[in-house]
């Protein structure tokens, strides 16, 4: 019997480290077919030959997911190499905290374009061939800090306010067949803290890493439970944080 995940053609983005990678790990070791997008192809095709001397089914191909045309040729090579898409983990993300008086106006610009509007690209891409299909996944990931604000966080929360907006709408408008899943994690071990250039802030934010974060399979097996649910059960939200976690 399937497990709900077998066979599943699951396409993520950011999945050369941190969350992305566990969850390709994750899935592929489950039975799901996972296509990888980053820019660091060395890191990609290591997670690759990972999970097939494993057994497992990958692929992989570089993208830049504030690129438009990236993400349709990323969602296209998926479909050529596997036939279909099941699932889209719209995962590539980059925080950089700092307060908003340093105007860090190009990192502003940077997480906009990677963690806003590379979804935007992605449910472009994997829309149509949803409705095609007459089913599908999009798995988007937000955080805590798309429910809550904090001071030094407000461009990243932002943006992750604004995954949840978008994945909210995409549910009422995608209608029957068509999941949209938004998992907003907490304090979760990755290279997410290395985003931030603003020494004071980057120091603050490691060092809350060390203290709190939990492991990325925790999130990787949180995306496993609202892929591997039957058709017409949509898992809508997961939030989930270390349990030391205050905000
Ligand atoms: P990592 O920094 O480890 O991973 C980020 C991934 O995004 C990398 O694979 C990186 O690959 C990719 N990426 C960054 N920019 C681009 C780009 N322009 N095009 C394509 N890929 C890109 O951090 P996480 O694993 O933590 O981050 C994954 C997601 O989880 C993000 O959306 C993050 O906001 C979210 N999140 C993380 C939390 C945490 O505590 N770790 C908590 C809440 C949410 P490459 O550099 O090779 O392109």
């Amino acid at each position: 019997m399937s497990n709900g995940i077998q066979g599943k053609v699951v396409v993520i983005t950011g999945a050369s480290s941190g969350l992305g990678e566990a969850t390709a790990r994750l899935l592929a070791s489950r039975g799901a077919r996972v296509f990888l997008g980053a820019r660091r192809t060395d890191r990609l095709s290591a997670v690759v030959e990972d999970i097939q001397r494993a057994g497992g089914q990958a692929g992989s191909r570089p993208v830049d997911v504030g690129k438009r045309r990236e993400v349709e040729a990323f969602v296209q090579a998926a479909v050529e190499k596997f036939g279909r898409i099941d699932v889209l983990i719209n995962n590539a993300g980059l925080m950089s905290i700092a307060p908003l008086a340093k105007a860090m106006v190009d990192e502003w610009e940077r997480m906009i374009d990677i963690n806003l509007k590379g979804m935007l690209y992605g449910i472009a891409a994997a829309l149509p061939i949803f409705e095609r299909q007459k089913g599908g996944q999009f798995i988007n990931i937000s955080s805590v800090a798309g429910l809550k604000v904090r001071s030094g966080n407000a461009v990243y929360a932002a943006t992750k306010h604004a995954v949840r907006a978008l994945s909210e709408g995409l549910r009422q408008e995608a209608g029957e067949g068509i999941r949209t899943t938004i998992i907003s994690p907490g304090v979760v071990e990755s290279e997410l803290p290395l985003g931030s250039s603003d020494p004071e802030s980057a120091a603050g934010v490691k060092e809350l890493y060390r203290r709190q974060a939990i492991p990325a399979d925790s999130v990787a097996r949180a995306i496993a439970y609202a892929i591997e649910q039957p058709p017409d059960v949509d898992v809508n939200e997961i939030v989930l944080r270390p349990t030391v976690q205050e905000f």
